[in-house]
């Protein structure tokens, strides 16, 4: 059945806002997709809107493919990168979510199957740029008792303000490294806060650490600075939520970064990881999907993962509030350190709660219709 109607619409969860997309077909049934929510996701569901929703009402829902090519580069001066590939994404995960619903199957199934449909994640803890050694241990380990595989410390500091405390930033990572001992990796996150230079001094004290990556050092539109500091040092050195085409990839492969971090709600949904994944094979890198919103996009890349030959790192996951469960029927949370995709529910298997979702849903624009 063709696609009927597509809506743009923020979910309003008090403190924050989501930017999601839903694409229903002319049966009555609905796929559900999300935005990069940067700059409130405003941009990106303005594009869904404006110029995505009057192009695919009546489209097939199961040509995802086309429909990203064909709005890709109808729209090329809009783009690519940014909210566009934000738009891109939110509706390609929509899409997917509407052809497991069409085909009843799983999405990790229309993705030529999973190899692990039971996935581990590692815990993403932000906002550690102001606090003290102590403090960042004490937000660790608030995060100890949902059993992560690893722990990644991002600093979230002033993107304005390089190398602004390296010194405080090696202790607060000698101080986590203290708390968790040998048996649990370790990886930290600079945010592209230092200098070449800088990221080298601060990447040799992860190497003396034991560290399992290091991410993002320098600054993400400047290759060549990857490239520096990936031949100084012997740590994996992982990028890539910055980038939102496969050039963009590619780049950061040729600079000698060894994982690749796309985002699902980003860079292309489904279609476009997929692209990265076979861009990974090639550079024989690893891909570990980046990703921080906590339900949709959270369950679309697990969907992902599971599908993915090399996926024997955890998944990215930042927030256990648990506050997006109130519009679904079963909440995403793990349980004993790991999340489990059905495989009896289609789509992404995230049945909606529709008066929940109704209550905080603030439709975006005049979204098409047939
Ligand atoms: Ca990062």
């Amino acid at each position: 059945m063709p696609i009927a109607r597509v809506e743009a619409f923020h979910v309003d969860w008090g403190r924050a806002r989501s930017a999601w997309v839903r694409v229903w077909d002319a049966d009555g049934r609905s796929g559900l997709g999300e935005a990069s929510p940067m700059g409130g996701g405003n941009a990106a569901l303005e594009i869904v809107s404006g110029l995505f929703a009057p192009a695919v009402v009546g489209a097939d829902p199961c040509d995802q493919a086309v429909l990203q090519d064909r709005l890709f580069h109808q729209h090329a001066k809009v783009g690519p990168d940014g909210a566009f590939a934000a738009a891109l994404a939110a509706l390609d995960i929509a899409l997917w979510d509407l052809k497991g619903k069409i085909l009843e199957r799983p999405v990790f199934q229309l993705l030529g199957g999973a190899w692990r449909t039971e996935l581990p994640f590692y815990a993403s803890v932000g906002g550690n740029a102001g606090r003290s050694p102590e403090e960042v241990c004490r937000a660790v380990e608030r995060w100890l008792p949902l059993g992560p595989t690893l722990v990644k410390v991002r600093l979230d500091a002033d993107r304005t303000r390089r190398d602004a405390d390296i010194d405080g930033d090696i202790a607060r990572i000698r101080a986590v490294r203290g708390l968790l001992g040998p048996g649990l990796p370790l990886a930290f996150d600079a945010n592209n806060n230092y200098s070449v230079q800088g990221a080298i001094r601060v990447g040799r004290i992860l190497e003396e650490l034991g560290c399992a990556w290091f991410e993002e050092p320098v600054q993400h539109y400047h290759p060549e600075s990857f490239e520096k500091v990936a031949r100084a040092l012997d740590i994996p050195v992982a990028a890539g939520e910055q980038e939102y085409t496969l050039q963009g990839f590619q780049r950061l492969a040729d600079a000698g970064v060894a994982i690749l971090q796309p985002d699902i709600v980003k860079t292309g949904g489904f279609t476009g990881l997929g692209h990265v994944a076979a861009l990974a094979r090639t550079f024989g890198v690893d891909l570990v999907p980046h990703q921080t919103q906590p339900a949709v996009g959270h369950t679309a890349n697990l969907h992902f993962v599971a599908s993915l030959l090399h996926g024997h790192h955890p998944c990215e996951w930042n927030d256990p509030s648990g506050a997006q469960n109130a519009v679904f029927r079963w909440p995403v949370r793990p349980e004993h350190g790991r999340f489990t995709l059905a495989p009896d529910r289609p789509g992404l298997g995230l049945e909606i709660a529709e008066e929940q979702l109704a209550r905080r849903a603030r439709p975006w624009g005049g979204a098409g219709t047939a």
